[in-house]
């Protein structure tokens, strides 16, 4: 994971290292390595001019630290930074205090919404909780089969209903999200979990169907599953969906073929959402939540 960024920014405290005493002007040259490094790893430009800008006043203005290098205080700083742009604290996640807590998976197909929605839930089994999973996708039958196959591997509940002979719309995505809220009632679900329909675009189909289910449920999270590899499309994608759902969070897919971090350094502060959680791999438990220090840790070494 960051392994392009980690070592561009290994390289630009290299440099510093070779310094005696930090002056105005190495500064200088290690911010511009630093602002190339984030540049080439497709971070948003907005988050980067503001981060060198916050680095840069920082290590200008800084007090002394005998305990420090000069070298050490330049990355305790980035550190700092870094941590603050992602979040400083890991994110909650908001349980409902009237079971069942709904959480909706928005998401472009691809993205991992399915994969994501059976992780979710061994992560919630793990926890102690009930959750239930059901596929509103009534576009794409081996999207729902897919679910199936999950929700067994995990032992998890699925509500599946009756499809049979009915029209895919917004009407039979409609009775589908009822019933499967009732069903979780009914059978001591205390979470719901929502895979919704994904497409290849965002279109005002998708967009309607979403905000319909997002005023049928109700739900405490609307978590937005996004594509880590697929850099400022991801950031993107998740402003529009944010635009028009609120969203609660961002799951970061793919994480474990991330080489350059750019919409995991970006998707916060452009869309003012946290990242909840991240998928390290295809199985249901290469899952966990996002720890900004952590992360910063693993880009730093
Ligand atoms: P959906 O269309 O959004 O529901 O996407 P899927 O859940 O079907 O996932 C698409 C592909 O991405 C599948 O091959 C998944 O196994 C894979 N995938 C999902 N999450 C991850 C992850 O965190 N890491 C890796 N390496 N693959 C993932």
């Amino acid at each position: 994971m960051f392994e392009n960024l980690s070592e561009k920014l290994q390289r630009a405290f290299k440099n510093l290292r070779g310094q005696g005493t930090i002056t105005e002007e190495n500064i200088q040259e290690a911010l511009r390595e630093i602002r190339v490094a984030l540049l080439e790893a497709d971070v948003n430009l907005n988050v980067v001019k503001e981060l060198i800008e916050h680095i840069r006043a920082k290590a200008v203005g800084q007090e002394v630290m005998t305990a420090l290098s000069p070298t050490e205080q330049v990355i305790k700083i980035v550190r700092d930074e870094l941590v603050a742009l992602l979040g400083k604290d890991t994110a909650r996640f908001q349980f409902s205090s009237r079971p069942p807590t709904v959480i909706l998976m928005a998401g472009l197909q691809g993205s991992g919404k399915t994969t994501t929605s059976g992780k979710l839930a061994a992560w919630l089994q793990k926890g102690g909780h009930r959750p239930m999973l059901v596929s509103v996708d009534v576009y794409r039958p081996a999207a729902r089969e897919q679910l199936k196959v999950v929700a067994n591997s995990i032992k998890a509940k699925i509500y599946e209903g009756d499809t049979k002979g009915e029209e895919a719309g917004t009407p039979l995505v409609e009775r589908l999200a009822k019933e499967a809220r009732r069903e979780a009632v009914i059978s001591g679900c205390d979470t719901l979990i929502v895979d919704t329909a994904g497409r290849l675009h965002i279109d005002t189909d998708l967009m309607d169907e979403m905000s319909m289910l997002k005023s049928l449920l109700a739900p405490q999270e609307i978590l937005f599953v996004a594509d880590a590899m697929t850099g400022q499309d991801a950031v993107r994608s998740a402003e529009e969906f944010h635009k028009r759902l609120a969203l609660t969070g961002v799951v970061l897919t793919k994480m474990d073929g991330d080489a350059r971090g750019g919409a995991a350094l970006s998707i916060r502060h452009v869309t003012g959402q946290p990242v909840k959680f991240i998928g390290l791999g295809e199985k249901p438990d290469a899952f966990e939540p996002f720890h900004p220090d952590r992360i910063v840790s693993r880009i730093l070494g």
